[in-house]
């Protein structure tokens, strides 16, 4: 089987791993603090704290943000469900953006319309998290701008996106333009750590928040050893038990020494992909605002379903007989039971979203992808508009 995404693990990635396994701390031990020195000096942001999932590095980064109770959020419909979940930890109600139809990000245009509208209504979010959807980067620049008009945060959901440059040399996770960016490390994603995430930021406040909430919201500082002794902790905040592992830390260093590696590696399957299916009729291929600045953790074809007379569902079962995985990114989160029983969207104020949704299909896409299946996969799709 050819999956639509897939980890690549190298004999060197194990070594690491076995390493750590073998020694006396599995966990808080000095491997942690590594990896996130690495990953804040591969970013260019100041601090980094890794966590145990994208997810809790979402809900974290919120917290942090003092998103709370009967705030609210806005965020793409285009994302996976977690983007939308962790407001509701907090107590948040979220609400979406419809996207651009070219980068399939949030639209910056409407969401300038919202906010004057909700301006007038006295009801402005509390933050916006856009999300670089495939590893493109959205419009940070212009967010940020209007964050300072009109006074929210900025939170980046950044699973897709290490390596990706939201500008020459400028890696998404500087935070430049943002309070936080989130990152996931689950095995589809473009490093992994087995399950695993971080979040990242400049502000030492900040930082020191995302650690204390990370571990409970314990802390241990020199002057409560001095005054108490070694043994002495105090529970400050309630926190949680996020904390990522030493033996996926390593894992976590020695995938991100090889980043660069896998993102070349995902941009030469993307041309060879644009290159195939550029002039294909009923098919549009993935956009790229700043040519060679994504690091493309997805690639999603459009296709127009009806003009075909297939169905997505025909087709997704065509391919997987043929042993090629496909999937659809994002069902939008909105149309999820859950979220249509709480708030009751209306799906006609997103009519980018659902025109894309409806013809979205992400195909193969990873690292350890052969050339006789990049082919094998080119050949079976073109044969779907025969
Ligand atoms: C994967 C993903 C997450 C959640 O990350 P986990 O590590 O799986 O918790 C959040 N947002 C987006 C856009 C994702 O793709």
């Amino acid at each position: 089987m050819i999956p639509y995404g897939k980890q690549d693990i190298s004999k060197q990635d194990i070594e690491k791993v076995l390493k750590v396994l073998s020694s006396d701390m599995l966990t808080q031990g000095p491997i942690i603090p590594k990896f996130e020195q690495a990953l804040a000096k591969y970013c260019k942001a100041k601090y980094a704290v890794a966590v145990s999932s994208g997810t809790a590095a979402l809900h974290l980064a919120y917290i942090a943000s003092e998103i709370g109770d009967n705030d609210i959020i806005w965020t793409t419909p285009n994302t996976f469900a977690a983007t939308a979940n962790a407001a509701l930890y907090c107590g948040a109600k979220p609400d979406f953006i419809d996207i651009n139809p070219n980068t399939y990000n949030i639209s910056v245009e409407k969401l300038e319309e919202k906010l004057i509208q909700a301006k007038k209504d006295n009801k402005l979010p509390k933050a916006i998290i856009p999300v670089h959807f495939a590893g493109q980067a959205a419009e940070l620049k212009k967010i940020d701008a209007l964050s300072r008009k009109y006074g929210f945060a900025v939170i980046e959901d950044a699973a897709h996106a290490i390596g990706t440059k939201y500008k020459d040399g400028k890696y998404i996770g500087d935070c430049k333009y943002s309070n936080i960016a989130a990152f996931s490390f689950h095995p589809v994603k473009t490093i992994t750590t087995g399950e695993g995430g971080a979040a990242v930021t400049n502000n030492k406040k900040t930082y020191k928040k995302l650690l204390m909430l990370r571990s409970h919201g314990i802390i241990k500082t020199d002057k409560m050893i001095e005054k108490y002794g070694q043994w002495h902790y105090q529970m400050q905040a309630l926190g949680f038990n996020y904390r990522i592992t030493d033996i996926q830390a390593a894992l976590g260093i020695s995938q991100l020494n090889r980043l660069n590696r896998f993102i070349t590696k995902r941009r030469k399957i993307i041309r060879q992909y644009n290159e195939a299916f550029k002039n294909i009729q009923h098919l549009t291929i993935p956009y790229e605002k700043e040519k060679g600045n994504s690091a493309f953790h997805l690639y999603v074809l459009q296709i127009n379903f009806k003009k075909i007379k297939k169905s997505r569902k025909q087709i997704m079962k065509k391919l997987a007989a043929q042993n090629i995985g496909t999937q659809v990114h994002y069902i939008p989160v909105y149309r999820h039971p859950y979220y249509k029983k709480l708030f009751g969207y209306d799906y006609k104020k997103y009519p980018a979203t659902e025109n894309y949704y409806k013809k979205a299909l992400s195909i193969p896409l990873y690292p350890k992808m052969t050339d006789l299946q990049i082919e094998y996969v080119i050949e079976k799709i073109i044969e779907i508009f025969k």
